[in-house]
């Protein structure tokens, strides 16, 4: 039987392997993985891939509910059953399946899933010629303005703000760049003029953020998508966050200080009834 997985403690062969589509690795790419070879039937390096499993997991706070020796029962009952002497095998660990929100629960049971699959060694004649290479930028994790489902860096930013007693991470870029938040934009409120950073590629063009942007210019208030500062950002008279959800949410606490009168501002507020009553019930 090749090319067989292992699901939470259920054998299938690899086309017939499920996970819920709730699972957070498929919703937010929240989870980790490492992928170990075997060849001639031997697994190898086992303990320093697995090693790296736990710090993988570890470093983005997911708590196994499995053990070291578990798993490796695991890899060697799977490795035995598919046959396979030349193989890969991947072991897939995600937060598991809940409800679709990025916070998570401490107590979640993550997602263990392996799968053995053929694969021939390197072939010999390509090793003796070598091969070709190209440069490219390294972008990895590099583009916010893609709605992408890799939000791990959102799911743990969100995570911290939670666990911080806040409701929403500004995200700020080198130590002093503000960018946007786990799951919305940001404006400030700087010398009476509305301030969101521009779409350059750092952030995702979000479509409140557009329509109010659109709304607010009609009715002449002071607009500027503009870079800002994180040290603008603590001085900020206002700050408001927007996405679909909440549309136009004032933060009234930045770091545990307060933002201006410590109350929603008013502009917040008129901005708010402004794309209420523009967009929402125009
Ligand atoms: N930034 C990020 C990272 C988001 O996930 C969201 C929510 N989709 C937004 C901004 C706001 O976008 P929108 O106004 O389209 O909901």
């Amino acid at each position: 039987m090749p090319d067989i997985a292992w699901i939470n403690g259920v054998i299938t062969s690899l086309d017939d392997a499920r996970v819920s589509f709730l699972d957070r690795g498929f919703l937010f790419g929240d989870g980790v993985y490492d992928v170990l070879k075997m060849c001639n039937g031997r697994t190898f390096a086992v303990k320093e891939h697995l090693d790296r499993l736990d710090r993988s997991m570890e470093a983005i706070r997911i708590r196994p509910s499995w053990s070291r020796l578990e798993l490796e029962e695991i890899i060697r009952d799977l490795a035995a059953k598919s046959e396979l002497l030349d193989a890969r095998i991947y072991i897939q660990v995600t937060r598991g399946a809940g409800p679709r929100k990025h916070e998570f629960s401490s107590g979640m049971t993550p997602t263990l899933a392996i799968f053995i699959v053929l694969q021939q060694p390197f072939p010999e004649e390509i090793r003796k010629a070598g091969v070709r290479a190209i440069t490219v930028a390294d972008e990895r994790w590099a583009h916010p303005q893609i709605k992408s489902l890799n939000l791990l860096p959102n799911v743990l930013a969100r995570q911290q703000a939670e666990e911080s007693g806040a409701y929403e991470a500004i995200l700020i870029r080198d130590g002093e760049l503000v960018t946007e938040c786990s799951s919305s934009n940001v404006f400030a409120v700087l010398n009476d003029t509305i301030v969101t950073p521009p779409t350059d590629g750092r952030i995702l063009p979000g479509i409140t953020r557009d329509l109010l942007l659109k709304a607010a210019r009609e009715a002449n208030y002071p607009v500027k998508e503009d870079y800002l500062a994180l040290t603008e950002l603590q001085s900020a008279a206002e700050i408001f966050v927007t996405n679909t959800g909440v549309e136009v949410l004032g933060v009234v606490e930045l770091d545990g200080k307060p933002v201006g009168s410590g109350m929603p501002g008013r502009i917040t507020g008129d901005l708010y009834r402004l794309f209420v009553s523009r967009w929402l019930n125009a």
